[in-house]
């Protein structure tokens, strides 16, 4: 009796303590464990190594969606059990995704007449969307070649050099040339003038962003179909438009709605546009939409018909999640122009705050411009002591994600800091982050410059001063950091910290 007490004692001892028996001997890292372990311990043990992750509402870095209303959160995780392909068993969802085609597509003023249903797709996000359009656009172009008699091993693509990374995948895994438009200091999306010069008998098309990454600025698309109309003419060729709208297609319909960069263009035949940006919507969800049935090959599409009824399919991968689908659908019945309208005015409301905010610090230049993305993309207008690097450091001890990065030949001199303003940015956040940036600026001054710290270790007197000496290593050690980081980002020569 008396020893079974001690037992149970114990165990209440152990299950009592925070960290419980399971946690006190670590899981193996890359082995799967010999035995299971209770459902508790692994939640415990998951929870709290999350921990350690950034705080996604304050990553800035990032235009993908970081809060959704509660009603949502409910649909998302009733339909998280449901594979998106099995449209046959779930035909109430396959109707809600199409539903959302033809939304978007209305929104991007496709030419649908009254009876007519729009071509387009749901995706995992825009990367997806925009490899299907680019094979549709690879497939025209080589129908036509072939047609007349003409060479098509050679397709290329025109783009700007601030493309996001997913054409660069595209191009590498179809096997189609990418053309960048170089940059310059100063100007840092794709000029129409130089693009269509790029353009040869070769060319699928020509790729226009409404929103570049680097600093948000929507591309002049009405002038690249204007430009390009004429050289069709003169050339006999068909080159068409790929608007990569991922995140300006959920902008510009709603507070830019006179600017003509959509369907209205002649030329624009596919246009794809990320859910989980601007859409609103968490990630996992993108959107390509076509002009007309004949902008998308017909030997594309594959018909499957082995889980009941015909379907017709043209994405990458076969299964996938419903929730991101139901939740889009919730989104643009619950908000309605309306509300995207007014979401996306409170969000360039809140980028201009921070904007006037920074200009007021009198310390940055800012590269990014009010009509585009609500973005700030600042860089400092002396970084000779301190650099955008530095700056991007420092914040992350208030928690703040905010990436610096280079931008793309010719101006990869230039360096920026980059805030992308959500839905959930509110106001109070723009006004705190504004004030942590100046305290941040504040800190840099008081320290040593890098050239500073370089005589200070050569003279000799200043070796014996122990205080001088602590804060030099742990400025050297930050440093490190930096250099180190900075060399990464150069490696790639791409902007893989944000997206
Ligand atoms: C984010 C982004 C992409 C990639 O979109 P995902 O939805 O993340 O796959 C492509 N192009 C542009 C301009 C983007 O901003």
């Amino acid at each position: 009796m008396v020893l079974s007490k001690t037992a149970s004692q114990s165990d209440v001892s152990v299950h009592s303590t925070f960290a419980s028996r399971y946690v006190r001997t670590s899981l193996p890292r890359f082995k799967m464990p010999e035995n299971s372990i209770p459902k508790e311990a692994a939640f415990q043990i998951i929870n709290d190594e999350l921990m350690l992750d950034g705080n996604p509402r304050l990553n800035l870095a990032s235009f993908v969606t970081t809060w959704m209303e509660p009603e949502c959160d409910k649909l998302i995780m009733a339909s998280i059990n449901k594979n998106y392909v099995d449209m046959d068993e779930y035909p109430v969802t396959t109707e809600l995704q199409n539903r959302c085609v033809n939304m978007i597509a209305h929104l991007f003023n496709a030419p649908l007449g009254d009876s007519e249903t729009a071509v387009g797709v749901g995706t995992v996000g825009s990367s997806e969307a925009i490899m299907l359009a680019g094979l549709a656009f690879k497939r025209k172009w080589q129908n036509r070649r072939k047609a007349e008699g003409k060479p098509y091993d050679k397709p290329n693509i025109v783009t700007g050099a601030n493309v996001q990374v997913c054409w660069e995948k595209f191009a590498r895994y179809f096997e189609v040339e990418l053309k960048e438009v170089k940059l310059r200091e100063g100007y840092y999306v794709m000029d129409p003038e130089k693009a269509v010069e790029m353009v040869d008998e070769n060319t699928i098309c020509v790729a226009a962003i409404l929103g570049s990454t680097l600093n948000g600025e929507f591309e002049d698309v009405k002038l690249l179909n204007d430009l390009l109309v004429e050289k069709n003419k003169e050339t006999g060729w068909d080159t068409p438009i790929h608007v990569d709208a991922a995140s300006g297609g959920f902008i510009a319909p709603f507070i830019y709605p006179e600017l003509e960069w959509d369907f209205r263009l002649p030329l624009v035949k596919s246009i794809n546009v990320s859910g989980h940006k601007y859409g609103l919507v968490y990630a996992g969800i993108g959107w390509v939409i076509w002009r007309n049935k004949e902008d998308l090959p017909e030997e594309l599409i594959f018909h499957i018909n082995y889980l009941g009824a015909d379907q017709p399919t043209f994405t990458l991968n076969f299964s996938k999640g419903s929730s991101q689908v139901i939740a889009q659908y919730y989104q643009l019945i619950r908000l309605g122009y309306e509300g995207y309208q007014n979401v996306m005015e409170n969000c360039r409301e809140n980028m201009i705050v921070l904007k006037e905010g920074l200009e007021k610090t009198g310390r940055f230049n800012i590269v990014s411009k009010d009509n585009g993305v609500p973005l700030v993309a600042f860089s400092l207008k002396d970084n000779t002591r301190h650099t955008e690097f530095e700056v991007s450091e420092m914040l992350r001890r208030f928690g703040w994600i905010v990436p610096a990065y280079t931008m793309p030949p010719d101006a990869q001199h230039i360096t920026v800091l980059r805030v992308v303003i959500r839905e959930d940015f509110s106001r109070t956040l723009a006004e705190r982050l504004v004030n942590d940036i100046e305290k941040t600026l504040h800190e840099l001054d008081s320290l040593p410059s890098k050239a500073d710290i370089k005589t200070t270790v050569a003279g000799e007197e200043t070796q014996k001063n122990d205080v001088v000496v602590a804060k030099k290593s742990a400025l050297e050690t930050q440093r490190e950091i930096t250099t180190a980081w900075r060399k990464f980002v150069m490696e790639k020569k791409k902007t893989n910290g944000v997206c």
